[in-house]
């Protein structure tokens, strides 16, 4: 029984990240997403909302569940008994910092591999900062987003205190 993780922070999961969970899936018998707190990141969804948005989302995958996680991401790979992390690679622009992080997260785990995926190339320009800032300018977000995301960040928009 192969077990991936793949983690983030989904601060909101987006078309992008749904297609690197599609193909994890395929190569794995069972893949965790696991939302990171990261409140360093400011980010615009609660922990709990980004949980929802993901479970949501992932629900018709038989072998996809979800997860939230607040410690160090090898220990929470080590809890869970998995076998790889998973990370997205958009462009050269994100090879540095995933880099830098695989080559970490082994120095702190050596049984650990990171997988790096690329999804389908109409979603490589596509990250949840840029889908926040267009929706928080009014702009139309369909297309990147699944459906209980794009009623989210409408909710979230029009009701920011929230
Ligand atoms: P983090 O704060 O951990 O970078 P993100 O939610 O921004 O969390 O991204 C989680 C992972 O998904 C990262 O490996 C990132 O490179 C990848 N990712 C983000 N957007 C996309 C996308 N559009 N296509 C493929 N991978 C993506």
């Amino acid at each position: 029984m192969r077990t991936a993780i793949y983690p983030g922070s989904f601060d909101p999961v987006t078309n992008g990240h749904l297609d690197i969970v599609q193909r994890a899936a395929k190569l794995f018998d069972r893949v965790i997403v696991a939302v990171a707190h990261n409140e360093n990141k400011k980010p615009l969804f609660t922990p709990a909302e980004r949980h929802e948005l993901v479970r949501q989302c992932v629900r018709h995958l038989p072998n996809v569940s979800t997860d939230c996680f607040n410690d160090l991401l090898v220990d929470y790979v080590e809890r869970k008994g998995g076998d790889a992390i998973i990370r997205g690679l958009r462009a050269v622009s994100d090879f540095e910092f995933e880099f830098q992080l695989a080559l970490m997260n082994r120095k702190l785990n050596d049984r650990l591999e990171t997988i790096f995926m690329m999804p389908k190339d109409t979603y490589t320009f596509l990250s949840s900062s840029i889908v926040k800032e267009i929706a928080r300018l009014g702009g139309n977000v369909d297309c990147f987003v699944p459906e209980p995301v794009q009623q989210a960040l409408a909710r979230k928009i029009s009701t920011p205190a929230l």
